[in-house]
């Protein structure tokens, strides 16, 4: 087949890539081994008619405007900033810790400077910081620690804090105010026609094909001659030849409470101790909908099936660096996303990756 590009992944990486390579006059094949477009991002509506995120809930944020304004020709936006509250006992605290945290978790009233005199006492300064316990007792000590992370970092990873690197849990912040807010970035907004809409959006254009359904391995011969952007596991490319890199997956717990208004105060309740699950979320908070009923997910981390998470651990980011070199040396492809880069990235970050690895392929081919 003739196609100046295959794109191997429909998600966010794909379709940035397709997108800005079709704008540029180039011919793309864009390809999803899954029945739809969005890759994880994906969202549809229920039985019951709610709009759902089927592979958890995602919430857009960035600081990057040019992230924002790209998207921004493919969706208008509801202004949505996310909370999440833990269940710690029998009380329901805000997470990223906060004054409010502190106060209602000791049953105490600080000010602002005095929760940071507070965390002084409580912290156990780290240097360097290595890895993710490092990280939570450098900024909030023992007690906080096995109160919100301990607990759901072994839940999530099937690990220890002390064997995950920093960047894992340095993804939650520490406030001594009340900004109870998940995301601290300047853009927050959900697509206000939900992900897949702007998807479709995004992908409407005349030189771009898209087929779902469709497995890399099946048609991997019918293109030869087009560059190939791949967005999958990098070390499937690779059939696997230093073995496995680890994934962490989940399993997603769908349910709609009919005549339910509303399940819970804030989009996601984090459960750090009790339960199989880390996390529900409650879609409505999410997208701003209103019906008589209310669907929720579940969320159970697994260490088999769909590969959802990188795990950031140094071993993994060693054997990741084998295949990435295998990658250098490879003629004719080009490794971008999540699973590809082996990176804990988010939708952002994904979407500023796939700009420039689509322009440097352009500027590559002017030269
Ligand atoms: P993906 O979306 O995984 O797309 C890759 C695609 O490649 C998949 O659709 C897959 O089917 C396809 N593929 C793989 N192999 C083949 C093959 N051999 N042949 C054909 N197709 C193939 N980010 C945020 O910014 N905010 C959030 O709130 C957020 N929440 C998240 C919650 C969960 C539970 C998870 C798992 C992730 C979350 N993220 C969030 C991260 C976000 O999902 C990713 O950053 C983004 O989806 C990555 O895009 P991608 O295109 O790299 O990968
Ligand atoms: N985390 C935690 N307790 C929480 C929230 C997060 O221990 O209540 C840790 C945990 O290790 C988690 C990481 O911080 O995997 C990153 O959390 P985030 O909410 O960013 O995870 P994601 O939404 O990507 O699953």
């Amino acid at each position: 087949m003739k196609t100046d590009y295959l794109i191997v992944g429909a998600g966010f990486s794909g379709s940035v890539c397709a997108r800005v390579l079709a704008d540029a006059g180039k011919t793309v094949h864009l390809i999803d081994k899954r029945p739809h477009i969005g890759g994880n991002a994906f969202d549809q509506r229920d039985a019951q008619g709610v709009l759902i995120h089927p592979y958890g809930p995602h919430i857009f944020h960035t600081n990057a405007k040019k992230v924002f304004e790209f998207l921004s020709r493919f969706t208008t936006w509801r202004f949505y900033e996310h909370r999440v509250l833990a269940q710690v006992g029998e009380q329901l605290l805000p997470i990223p810790i906060n004054r409010t945290t502190i106060n209602q978790l000791y049953g105490l009233s600080l000010t602002e400077d005095e929760v940071q005199g507070y965390l002084e006492t409580v912290r156990e300064p780290r240097d360097p910081l290595r890895t993710s316990e490092d990280v939570v007792l450098n900024s909030v000590g023992p007690d906080l620690c096995d109160k919100f992370f301990r607990g759901y970092t072994r839940k999530q990873w099937g690990l220890d804090l002390s064997q995950l690197s920093a960047g894992v849990a340095a993804r939650i912040p520490t406030r001594s105010n009340d900004d109870d807010r998940y995301f601290g970035d300047s853009f927050q907004f959900m697509p206000a026609d939900g992900y897949t809409r702007m998807f479709e959006r995004l992908l409407d254009h005349p030189a771009i094909t898209v087929r779902t359904g469709v497995d890399f391995t099946e048609v991997r011969p019918q293109f030869e001659g087009s560059h190939l952007i791949y967005t999958g596991p990098i070390d499937a490319y690779f059939d696997h030849c230093y073995g496995p890199l680890p994934y962490r997956s989940l399993r997603f717990d769908h349910q709609h409470l009919p005549d339910t208004a509303q399940f819970q105060p804030v989009g996601t309740v984090n459960y750090p101790n009790d339960h199989d699950y880390t996390r529900i979320t409650e879609f409505k908070h999410l997208t701003g909908e209103t019906h008589t009923g209310t669907s929720i997910v579940r969320e159970y981390p697994q260490a088999e099936g769909d590969p959802y998470y990188p795990v950031p651990r140094p071993e993994n980011e060693a054997l990741y660096k084998r295949y990435a070199e295998l990658a250098e040396t490879a003629t004719g492809v080009t490794f971008v996303g999540r699973l590809a880069q082996y990176r804990y990235y988010n939708m952002d970050q994904i979407v500023a990756a796939a700009l420039k690895t689509a322009q440097d392929l352009l500027d590559a081919h002017a030269a």
